[in-house]
């Protein structure tokens, strides 16, 4: 197809998704209308649909953003609806997270299942259904940075959450139960392929030493063993470290993502970045507050890539019970948050003025939105195994060919 027939196809794609999520309000008019005042408040993402491979895949993973969740975001951060960067991509599809037993993902799974195509069971990380959580392993299942490692691509990980949480970790790691954090992060530093990842940031340092310390390891006897320093803050770690591991107690995902782009975009061979950063609802300013900020992000990520060569996703691991389900033009969405947050108890829902909060992972298709070379593969209702298919496709790669 030519590029001008795919864009059309695209557009198509996008106006299909606009109407579908149209539906609650009746109005397939509305839905219309409010797609071109946004086309004509802002100029359509130049879109690169370039048959070729990828040399750079960057993925974004709002934890728990589900497709309320993401729309919510752009109205309290925007005062509207499809604000948000990513709502302007033209890829989107509809992205299946359950386990292999049941209909509701936790992240150990949906991260695993999209990093390397295979599902499995709730608490496992990156290992096959076989396996049994916190009983026995099963198969490990070769993710798509260790696939990037064996062909000698640079690799980044940058979460604002503890760098063994079970997102992150089901890029690196591979254990039968997501609490083994103790386990997980030594195995950063013994890669079954290339030299693991080059640039680790997260955060849980205290937490994390304390489970090593039970099995005898500590962040020192770990970077002397391997020569590699685990710098405690993004700061501390220098510009000359072209493979730093941090580990925080806190950490600023804007400034991590940049340092970790830097450092990968230096590379000639391409790279794989992942970002996570949380946006579990169960405060909902908290949750809807960081999707607008990764928004924003990957706004600032794309400006510094060519989507001629770089394949960008943005997803979730599963979906969030928050329902938008009042307000009004003009007014704040979150109104009650801050009588609601002076007597937080520990509830089960969240009910604002406009706002629910089922305080928990729900089960339905969570938004899988992509830009670049590779990025029209991401269309329709799929499993969420596809992004890893996508992924590997962008690059080129088949699984477990080994080149
Ligand atoms: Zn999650």
């Amino acid at each position: 197809m030519t590029p001008v027939s795919l864009r059309l196809v695209s557009a198509l794609a996008l106006a299909i998704g606009l109407c579908a999520s149209g539906g609650a309000s009746g109005a397939a008019s509305g839905g219309a209308s409010g797609a071109s005042a946004q086309t004509a408040a802002r100029p359509p993402v130049e879109q690169s649909q370039s048959q070729g491979r990828a040399k750079n895949v960057i993925l974004f993973l709002a934890d728990a953003g589900g497709v309320a969740s993401v729309h919510a975001a752009s109205v309290m951060a925007y005062g509207e609806p499809l604000r948000l960067h990513i709502q302007q991509w033209p890829n989107l599809g509809l992205s299946e997270t359950s386990p292999v037993d049941a209909f509701v993902s936790d992240s150990a799974n949906g991260m695993s299942a999209i990093v390397t195509g295979v599902k499995t069971h709730n608490g496992v990380i990156s290992q096959g259904p076989d396996g049994e959580r916190g009983r026995r392993d099963g198969t490990p299942t070769q993710t798509v940075l260790e696939y990037a490692e064996q062909h000698g691509l640079l690799t980044g990980v940058v979460t604002d959450r503890p760098i063994t949480d079970a997102t992150p970790a089901a890029t690196y790691a591979h254990s039968n139960d997501r609490g083994k954090w103790g386990e997980i992060f030594p195995q950063a530093f013994s890669p079954r392929f290339g030299d693991g990842v080059d640039v680790l940031i997260g955060s849980g340092r205290t937490e994390i030493a304390e489970q090593m310390a039970a099995n005898g390891v500590s962040y020192d006897s770990l970077a002397r063993a391997h020569d590699r320093p685990i710098y405690a803050t993004l700061e501390a770690a220098p510009a000359a470290n072209r493979r730093p591991v941090v580990v925080a107690e806190e950490i600023d995902v804007r400034a991590a993502t940049l340092r970790a782009l830097d450092l990968l975009q230096a590379g000639d061979k391409g790279y794989l970045l992942v970002v996570e950063w949380d946006a579990h609802t169960d405060d909902p300013r908290e949750g809807l507050q960081n999707i607008a900020d990764l928004d924003r992000l990957i706004a600032e990520v794309q400006s510094r890539v060519d989507l001629d060569d770089t394949l960008m996703i943005f997803t979730a691991d599963h979906s969030f019970g928050l329902q938008v389900d009042g307000g009004r033009r003009g007014q704040p969405l979150l109104e009650g948050y801050e009588a609601w947050k002076a007597r937080d108890g520990d509830e089960r829902v969240v009910r604002l003025e406009n706002v629910m909060v089922n305080r928990t992972h729900t089960a339905e298709e969570v938004p899988a939105l992509a830009i670049g070379v590779g990025a029209e593969r991401v269309r329709g209702y799929f499993p969420n195994t596809h992004l890893f298919e996508v992924m590997m496709k962008a690059f080129g790669w088949t699984p477990s060919s080994g080149d």
